[in-house]
């Protein structure tokens, strides 16, 4: 007969938080600052948590933080009434108000946070040439087999396809994006043309020490091998997620990109069902994008991708860069949550999702109040901050009885990060997302240098594009905050010889 584990006795707490990542963990911090006498249980898959450190706020908006994967019992030790368990929760009994995790122990909470983040919408799951970038571990089997491989495909065209292909080296990469110009999620046609000389570049050395140190506790290399052993899901990765890896290919080059655009992952086949297709593969294009240039390839791969475009190309293995999908499952099983068009759990403007005293923060959320003007959400590092800090004030103020003020930080979309090297802010409405053509774009660039658009409706800035070291960020932050008549300033609003900054003091 098999052995039965034991029934072990509910625990009790006031507040839990799923997920270990950085919206649980910003979220437990502070829970346990506001009630220092109640602990705090903090349930997350990983063993390994993400601390943010050095946090800077840069302007009103724009925040920039290091992030450091730790060991759960440096959390425990800077706020002794968080208690980290860990251990994935396998099923949520909402009108119970009580969790049971994977190791069998059932918690009873007053009020729980969902932090459990997202995972990679892969272009097919069970093929094992297909790759998703998530966490440490997968990061870790990505830099493995590109040690090995002469030519990859990357799929996709959001952050973590361009930081991608910019950073690979010594491999060839096929780069397959569905729109017509790289970035479309951050940037247009004249931000992308501007960076693509980058592509073929030759790199700036690297820094000596990483900018953000990322996996630095004494054994968590030992843990990190434990989590996937036991196949755990572990926390998204973050800024410069790539600079503890060597991205490099088996092969003697710098950059080699070739962009597919407009063209979708029709099928792909393994090495054998390609050869009794009969169908022919291309070689590496050599002058993109003529069409001339399409040879018949050689060569032998483990993999064949063809595109709607119907070319075909062979390569070593696919990354599938296409997106997140929120990380909702576990939790689905007999609640009935409402969920926003994206998969996620839709929460109100107090971060409560659809049940009682449940609520959510990061990736694995939807938001479904009305927003400011200028801000969406985003599935960023920053954001998952911020919801998590501010899930975790609702929360309070719900048990104290008190009022909530909407936090300023969803006032306005500000993001700040690095792309082919180059500084990018992007502030509100920085595409012109949901403005239909009743818009106006300004520009200025100065080529390898820097790159500025402003997106203006009515005389109004609503949102913009800064890449390279413009000194613009905070006097356009204030200036889309403050939604000031701008139509008499006209072009001069981008003009490099007036200083912008004193013209508005
Ligand atoms: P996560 O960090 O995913 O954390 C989720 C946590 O929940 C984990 O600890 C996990 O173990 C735990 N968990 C999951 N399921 C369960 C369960 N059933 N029970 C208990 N615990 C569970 N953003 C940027 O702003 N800038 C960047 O440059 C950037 N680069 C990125 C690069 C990569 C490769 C990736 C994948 C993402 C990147 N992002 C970037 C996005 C950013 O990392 C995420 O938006 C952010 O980490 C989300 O934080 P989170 O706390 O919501 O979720």
């Amino acid at each position: 007969m098999a052995a039965q584990s034991p029934q072990l006795a509910a625990r009790r707490s006031r507040f839990v938080v799923v997920g270990g990542g950085i919206a649980g963990v910003t979220c437990a911090e502070r829970l346990a600052t506001e009630f220092p006498s109640d602990d705090i249980l903090l349930v997350t898959a990983s063993p390994l948590i993400k601390a943010v450190t050095n946090f800077r706020q840069v302007s009103r908006t724009l925040e920039e933080f290091d992030v450091e994967e730790q060991a759960s019992s440096i959390l425990e030790k800077r706020y002794p009434n968080i208690k980290v368990i860990q251990s994935g929760v396998k099923q949520l009994k909402s009108e119970e108000h009580k969790i049971i995790t994977e190791a069998g122990q059932e918690y009873i909470y007053e009020k729980l946070c969902l932090c459990a983040g997202a995972k990679p919408k892969l272009i097919t799951e069970r093929n094992p040439f297909v790759l998703g970038i998530r966490d440490t571990d997968s990061a870790a089997e990505f830099q493995k087999r590109l040690a090995r491989a002469k030519r990859i495909t990357i799929v996709g065209n959001g952050g973590i396809a361009l930081e991608l292909v910019y950073e690979i080296e010594g491999c060839e990469v096929i780069w397959a994006i569905k729109d017509k110009a790289i970035g479309n999620t951050f940037f247009d046609a004249g931000a992308a043309e501007f960076l693509i000389p980058k592509l073929s570049a030759v790199k700036p050395e690297p820094p000596i020490a990483c900018k953000r140190t990322k996996y630095t506790t004494a054994g968590s290399e030992i843990e990190q091998s434990a989590a996937a052993d036991l196949g755990e899901i572990g926390s998204a990765l973050g800024p410069d997620w790539h600079e503890g890896l060597c991205l490099k290919g088996a092969k003697q080059l710098s950059h080699k990109v070739h962009i597919e655009s407009l063209c979708e992952v029709k099928k792909i086949y393994l090495r054998e069902e390609f050869q009794q297709s009969e169908k022919v593969s291309l070689a590496f294009p050599i002058v993109q994008p003529d069409e001339r240039n399409a040879e018949m390839d050689e060569e032998r791969w483990p993999v064949y991708v063809e595109l709607t475009s119907g070319k075909i190309y062979g390569c070593d293995f696919i990354v599938s860069a296409t997106g997140v999908v929120p990380n909702v499952q576990p939790f689905l099983d007999g609640n009935n949550f409402v969920l926003g068009e994206d998969g996620g759990l839709t929460v109100d403007k107090y971060m409560h999702t659809s049940l009682p005293d449940i609520y959510a923060a990061g990736d694995i959320c939807t938001t479904s109040w009305e927003p400011s003007p200028v801000w969406q959400q985003m599935r960023l590092w920053t954001q998952a901050r911020q919801m998590g800090w501010y899930a975790a004030k609702c929360m309070a103020a719900d048990t104290l009885g008190e009022p909530t003020d909407m936090d300023f930080c969803f006032e306005l979309f500000a993001h700040v990060t690095k792309f082919f090297n180059y500084k990018v802010v992007l502030l509100g409405k920085y595409n012109a997302q949901g403005l239909g053509s009743d818009h106006e774009l300004m520009l200025r660039c100065t080529k390898g240098q820097e790159y500025v658009k402003v997106v203006m409706q009515n005389g109004r800035m609503l949102g913009a594009v800064l890449i390279g070291e413009t000194d613009l960020e905070e006097t356009f932050e204030n200036l889309i905050l403050n939604q000031m008549d701008l139509s008499r300033y006209g072009e001069d609003l981008l003009d490099p010889r007036i200083d912008i900054e004193d013209y508005f003091d």
